[in-house]
């Protein structure tokens, strides 16, 4: 029997899409009818199935809400003008997803099954895929202990569960960034390469500190010196100096993007220089001072491309640049990939059939 087979399809009798306005979406508030869910337990995952998205009962002593083991992935299905879903490098999130549980000591989840019940789920979501360009099925597959005990050590049951929330196109404003001093995302040896839970939770308040300033989100510098760049809020980061794209290397603390990854091929695939190394605040700022600083971009999956026009550091207001025409059109290269405009040249694409 393939996994395919085994994925158990249970559909709701009246589907909620009708009440959906497609050109007016309320951003992460509007989810699908269905879920996938797969449980583990006994040492191994039991009974993958999509079913109606309902309330699960949980049990007051559930380990990750107590002791947090929980992380998560973040991906897009897109739709092409013939109507066939398209995945985006979905094998990239499934190993992701196993690196983050390793590093949580939870247990890994079959790759082959991620993807097939990404599929399985897309298929019978399929009218929920918004069409314009820009717009995308959200995919949020995600993994919690769900044992209830209490004291420290690995769970032993655990619920895989994806589910599907439509995004409108995202109208990136440009934005403004807050070089955070004080607070840390991430330290080498801690959870900053994984996509834990816990990561965003320890981000909330420095990031609502930053707003009440009047910042979009928050420019994390490494835990020892607060003068390395790592990222942005939940994306990686790239500027452009001197004609050539840098971007930070992976130090242990950031988190390895997919869309990071991406951008780097496409921008090479246009001619440009793309370095990884690290950078520090000063640097941009001094870029920014003697006028080579062109432009920058945050990037990730929930918005693609997200240009920046300034960044906050101490007392200095860093001016980035007022356009980003390298940015705007690497995003435009990427959405045209993904709705199947132009030829898929790097095979990241699964259509969903
Ligand atoms: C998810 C995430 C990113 C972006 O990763 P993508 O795979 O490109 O979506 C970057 N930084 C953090 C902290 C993230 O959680």
């Amino acid at each position: 029997m393939t996994i395919t087979e085994e994925i158990k399809i249970n559909t709701v009798a009246s589907s909620k899409v009708s009440t959906l306005d497609f050109g007016n979406i309320p951003l992460g508030r509007t989810f699908t009818d269905h879920m996938f869910i797969c449980d583990y337990h006994d040492g191994k995952w039991n009974e993958p199935r999509v079913e109606p998205l309902d309330h699960i009962p949980t049990h007051p002593a559930a380990m990750a809400l107590h002791y947090g083991q929980a992380i998560f992935e973040g991906m897009k299905a897109t739709i092409t003008g013939e109507g066939v879903p398209m995945l985006f490098r979905a094998d990239k999130n499934a190993a992701r997803l196993n690196f983050s549980a390793r590093r949580m000591g939870m247990p890994e989840f079959p790759e082959e099954l991620f993807v097939e019940g990404l599929k399985a789920l897309v298929k019978t979501e399929r009218s929920w895929i918004p069409p314009q360009d820009g717009s995308a099925l959200y995919l949020r597959p995600f993994m919690y202990a769900d044992e209830p005990f209490i004291g420290m050590r690995a769970a032993t049951s655990f619920k895989f569960i994806i589910i599907a929330s439509p995004a409108g196109p995202f109208f990136s404003n440009r934005i403004k960034l807050y070089a955070e001093k004080h607070y840390i995302r991430a330290a080498e040896g801690g959870t900053g390469e994984a996509k834990a839970a816990g990561n965003y939770a320890a981000a909330i308040r420095p990031t609502e500190i930053a707003k009440s300033k009047g910042y979009d989100q928050v420019l994390w510098l490494d835990a020892h010196e607060h003068k390395y760049i790592q990222e942005v809020g939940t994306m990686n980061i790239f500027f452009k100096i001197n004609g050539a794209f840098v971007t930070p290397s992976k130090d242990g603390a950031i988190l390895d993007g997919i869309t990071r990854m991406s951008v780097m091929d496409v921008l090479r695939g246009k001619g440009y220089e793309v370095i990884e190394r690290p950078i520090t605040i000063d640097e941009i700022a001094t870029a920014s001072k003697n006028g080579t600083l062109e432009e920058a971009f945050g990037t990730g999956t929930a918005v693609g491309i997200a240009y920046i026009q300034e960044i906050g550091w101490g007392e200095q207001t860093i001016h980035v640049s007022d356009e980003s025409p390298v940015g705007v059109d690497v995003n435009n290269t990427l959405n045209a990939i993904k709705t199947g405009k132009t030829t898929d040249q790097f095979n990241w694409m699964t259509p969903v059939v």
